[in-house]
């Protein structure tokens, strides 16, 4: 845990206090309701001289806890415990949520783990604010899924037959049919809410050959920079052969 959560815990919980007059005030009702259908009699005594009303105050107040405690847990960063707005799916097609920071160095552990040539298009989301942009992996299967097989199916087959021997940069293998930042443009597709997509059908240049260490290079600052939140989890990749491309969901 980080030194912030330690001192943190150390003080009095004063943010605590409201819970406590919130299920004080709960109890009183209880009680004195109670009391009054057992009576029928509109003199009730102090319910805070009844020791049930601190006994319900005190269980209501740990509910309300635990509660809270749980609700603000699911949307801290896994790895940091601070606050996390962006979530990972993994190849196990299992989530987590991250602080940016510790969603980028999980991004580029399991990036260089892949074993298989895919194509690579560079987010850029660095220009891109707002909540609805995402970075996903598609395998070649699931482009047929989402019918994305016939707009860029050419693009992801021809970039795919192009890789061989080294990566231009450095010289390691090559396992990338990388396109950048000049490749395509976000472009609207129409509807009132001005949707866009990156205009990868038109995408003309020729891939560059990478490996994965040189393009993580590449795409990583643009990640890092995108000043929105990813409405959908990034995308890490699954099932062999496929793209990472940009997304407005
Ligand atoms: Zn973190
Ligand atoms: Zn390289």
């Amino acid at each position: 845990m980080v030194k912030g959560n330690k001192s943190k815990q150390s003080k009095f919980p004063w943010s605590y206090i409201p819970f406590f007059f919130l299920s004080l005030g709960f109890s009183i009702l209880i009680v004195a309701f109670s009391t009054f259908l057992r009576t029928h009699n509109t003199h009730i005594p102090n319910p805070l001289g009844i020791p049930l009303t601190w006994i319900l105050a005190l269980g209501f107040s740990l509910s309300l806890l635990i509660i809270e405690r749980l609700v603000i847990s699911s949307f801290k960063c896994s790895i940091c415990g601070r606050e996390g707005k962006d979530v990972l799916r993994y190849s196990n097609r299992k989530t987590k949520r991250f602080c940016r920071t510790h969603m980028i160095d999980e991004f580029k552990k399991e990036f260089l783990k892949i074993q298989n040539k895919i194509v690579v298009i560079y987010p850029k989301l660095e220009e891109k604010r707002g909540s609805s942009y995402t970075y996903q992996y598609y395998s070649l299967s699931d482009l047929k899924k989402y019918n994305l097989q016939e707009i860029i199916g050419d693009l992801v087959t021809q970039g795919l037959n192009s890789i061989s021997g080294a990566c231009a940069t450095c010289k390691a293998d090559a396992q990338v049919a990388y396109f950048g930042a000049d490749s395509f443009r976000w472009e609207h597709k129409g509807g009132s809410a001005g949707w866009e997509l990156p205009a990868i059908e038109k995408i003309n240049h020729t891939a560059e050959i990478l490996c994965t260490r040189c393009v993580l290079d590449l795409i990583l600052p643009s990640l890092r920079n995108f000043k929105g939140n990813f409405e959908e989890p990034v995308v890490l990749h699954y099932a062999g052969e496929g793209i990472f491309l940009p997304w407005q969901v």
